[in-house]
């Protein structure tokens, strides 16, 4: 099979016997793609200063029938997102992202979606470098990572029935992807209570320049709405919490293991979950 001769960035890396290093990594061409660097770990000349993570690379991989693992042949350096390395908010959550891109970026797909995947984990590690993140970049980035991977929750309407939402606020069914309507929402059933203002700003965010996102504005109610909503609607595809998470939480002052519970109000069933009546 011919050479694939692409950028690409490093998503995750393990060291392999005495010598070698086995590593995932993200391209336009193939998307997440597991590669043996020969050599790398002995011989800092054959791929000298360049498989890092926060590093865009121009690479040549061997793809071998029968084999599992692709051969990296050569990998040289585009660009370092330098700050990402230097600075712990900053390089949480790259990490964060690096290890959402490992966990559920497909491995192959249609051209143009790997592309747009690939676009985007390079417009967000440019964002990164750009902007000190908060929570809400936090957020936003996590929502447009989600979505670049094909996971985009509905916003705008039932994800039942399709009716357009006018109650406030929104019930948001995780399992589903979407907010309900009241005529749809069963009893008992658990959603998240979201503001519509918060559906309209995460709508906003789905559609904005990634360059532009850190613009956005989110009060402080949308902000914790948001926060929990992207948090369950990721944990409920990921179905475990990323090693990363704890560390990048600690850093942005946040409780482990997920964003604050919000006040129980009479109508909640538990931390952030409310029941229909
Ligand atoms: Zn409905």
């Amino acid at each position: 099979m011919p050479a694939i001769h692409t950028q690409a960035l490093v998503l995750r890396s393990v060291d392999f016997g005495e010598s070698d290093r086995i590593l995932h990594l993200l391209t336009p061409r193939t998307g997440r793609i597991a590669v043996m660097a020969k050599g790398a770990r002995r011989s800092r000349r054959r791929f000298p200063g360049t498989l890092d993570f926060f590093n865009r690379l121009r690479v040549q991989l061997e793809r071998r029938p029968r084999a599992s693992l692709a051969r990296l042949e050569h990998a040289a350096l585009e660009r370092v997102y330098d700050r990402l390395r230097t600075e712990p908010p900053r390089f949480a959550l790259g990490c964060y992202l690096l290890e959402l891109l490992d966990r559920l970026a497909p491995e192959g797909g249609a051209a143009r979606d790997l592309r747009r995947l690939f676009d985007f984990a390079l417009d967000a590690l440019e964002t990164l470098d750009r902007v000190a993140p908060d929570l809400r970049l936090r957020t936003l980035l996590e929502l447009r990572a989600l979505d670049a991977m094909g996971l985009r929750p509905e916003l705008r309407a039932c994800v039942r029935c399709a009716a357009p939402l006018d109650a406030a606020p929104a019930g948001f069914h995780v399992p589903d992807g979407g907010p309900l309507c009241a005529g749809c929402r069963r009893p008992g059933e658990p959603v998240l209570e979201v503001g519509l203002g918060t559906l309209r700003a995460l709508e906003r965010a789905l559609a904005l320049d990634l360059t532009r996102l850190d613009r956005l504005v989110l009060d402080r109610r949308a902000l914790e709405e948001a926060r929990l909503l992207v948090t369950r609607f990721q944990r409920f595809h990921i179905g475990l919490e990323l090693r990363s998470e704890r560390i990048l939480d600690g850093i942005m002052g946040l409780p482990q293991g997920g964003p604050a519970p919000r006040p129980a109000g009479p109508r909640r069933a538990g931390p952030g979950v409310s029941a229909a009546d």
